[in-house]
């Protein structure tokens, strides 16, 4: 009847996560504090509700970034891989500003070695949240009809919590794999990565084992209607980010006598001729497969431009302009090069000695920041106005020639035989492209099934994955990685 031994204090948490769960009483006998528990035996949890409880968990360990303070969330999914049998690390990474910390997860399930392993991708970083647009504390990890609500449900601990579960759920199964598999939780992708992946890219590349394959966010399956076949969305290659500071210079002082060259007027006229530039469109060849495989789902008439999009943008004024009407289509064929952050006086009767602004561009494939830079300088054309460099990343495809690729069809297939498997083209960027650099085959996927707008939270208010999706996430992680495993 005894089937385990705890010290209090997991004892305590165990009670208080099965009370939740099974809304009953806990088993454990009473104790003092510091007292050996002893519980009875206890159904274990479900896959569903386990998932349930560790994304509310590592939603409350809240990691803002900046500053980012990942090192608690990390070493909670430390201990849940070790509880599981895993070998697992907290890796220490810079800690900039952070007060609590900066680290990431890291585990593995060790395969044969026939193959080389495939790595399982997530960050631990989330972006703020504005409290006054949610109906909840956004960090409060709040459960609400079947859905968990909190930042960063669905970017990126949701797709923490699928990947851990994937991992210990085969690890229970004790079923030998031909690869190794490795968790890698990370901090700091929202800002860019270069403290997280990119650190450990740089200096602890033997974390990866030599992987050959990695998965990580950037797709995911699209519900477009009851009616419509699931689509597969799987990231294969991202735009770059080519970020940018402009600063204007001026003479500072009392704003009731202003100069001519004011520095806030400086950079708005600067910013003016910045947003003037035109983007032509050009259809990389990565864009042009992605709309020939979502031809067969697009109405009678946007089929045929879908099925040849460079030409149809070319010489259907009708078409191209339907097709641009969409933004997230629009970004997909041009450069976009937009103003976000402003920064003037601090006061109203001030004038600033500088006034700034930072451009977010983001190119298509093999196009290069340092020639872009250059055309927003032509573009301003004052010499008291600098444009500095703040961050810009090539972009670099992976193939999907490959087993992984393959894989994720047959399952995508078997859970729907209309299923159809995009290889698409982000608008956005991931971490994804430090890895590509080191030749691994990286795929942006997360099996989550998600209806037109449920993606809006992302980054946005009232933040949430349903329970069903987390669950079903991991059957469907387990599916492709064992389909991975047979077809080697
Ligand atoms: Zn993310």
């Amino acid at each position: 009847m005894i089937i385990q031994r705890f010290f209090s204090e997991s004892a305590r948490l165990a009670c208080r996560q099965l009370a939740a769960a099974l809304s009953a009483g806990c088993l454990l006998s009473g104790a003092a504090a510091g007292d050996e528990l002893i519980p009875e035996e206890l159904p274990p949890l479900p896959l569903r509700e386990r998932a349930a409880q560790i994304l509310l968990e590592a939603i409350r360990l809240v990691s803002v970034n900046p500053p980012g303070d990942e090192a608690p969330v990390a070493d909670f999914l430390v201990g849940k891989l070790r509880e599981a049998g895993l070998e697992a690390a907290l890796i220490a990474t810079p800690d900039g500003d952070s007060k609590l910390g900066r680290a990431a997860a890291w585990g593995r399930l060790p395969g044969s070695g026939e193959r080389r392993p495939l790595v399982l991708l997530s960050h631990l970083d989330v972006v703020p949240a504005n409290r006054a647009a949610w109906t909840t504390d956004p960090f409060a990890g709040i459960r609400r009809g079947g859905f968990i609500i909190g930042r960063g449900s669905l970017d990126a601990k949701g797709v923490t919590v699928i990947q851990l579960l994937a991992m210990t759920e085969l690890a229970k199964r004790e079923l030998p794999l031909k690869r190794d598999l490795v968790f890698l939780a990370t901090p700091d992708e929202e800002k860019g990565g270069l403290d997280g992946a990119g650190y450990l890219v740089r200096e602890r590349p033997g974390l990866l084992l030599d992987a050959e394959y990695l998965l990580t966010e950037g797709g995911g399956v699209r519900l477009l209607s009851d009616q419509a076949p699931p689509v597969w969305g799987i990231s294969v290659i991202e735009k770059s980010p080519c970020w940018m500071r402009v600063a204007a210079r001026g003479t500072p002082g009392h704003s009731s006598a202003p100069p001519r060259d004011a520095a806030v007027p400086r950079l708005i006229a600067a910013l003016d001729r910045v947003r003037r530039l035109e983007h032509p469109i050009r259809v990389v060849p990565e864009v042009q497969r992605m709309f020939a495989a979502l031809a067969p789902l697009a109405s009678a008439e946007d089929a045929p431009g879908y099925a040849d999009l460079a030409t149809f943008l070319t010489t259907d004024p009708a078409f191209r302009s339907r097709f641009l009407a969409e933004r997230s289509q629009a970004a997909l064929v041009r450069n976009t090069l937009t103003i976000t952050v402003l920064e003037g006086a601090l006061s109203t009767n001030v004038l600033p000695v500088e006034a700034s602004a930072h451009l977010d561009a983001r190119l298509l494939p093999f196009e290069r920041c340092d020639v872009f830079i250059d055309r927003v300088r032509q573009a301003v054309g004052d010499t008291g106005v600098r444009v500095e460099p703040l961050l810009s990343f090539h972009s670099r495809g992976s193939t999907i020639d490959t087993a992984l690729y393959r894989a994720i069809e047959r399952v995508a297939a078997a859970s729907d035989p209309r299923a159809v498997v995009v290889p698409r083209m982000l608008e956005g960027f991931t971490d994804a492209h430090f890895f590509r650099d080191l030749g691994i085959h990286a795929y942006g996927f997360v099996p989550r099934w998600h209806r037109a707008g449920e993606l809006r939270g992302i980054h946005g208010p009232d933040e949430r994955i349903s329970i069903d999706n987390l669950e079903r996430g991991v059957h469907t992680l387990i599916a492709i990685i064992l389909e991975l495993d047979r077809l080697d």
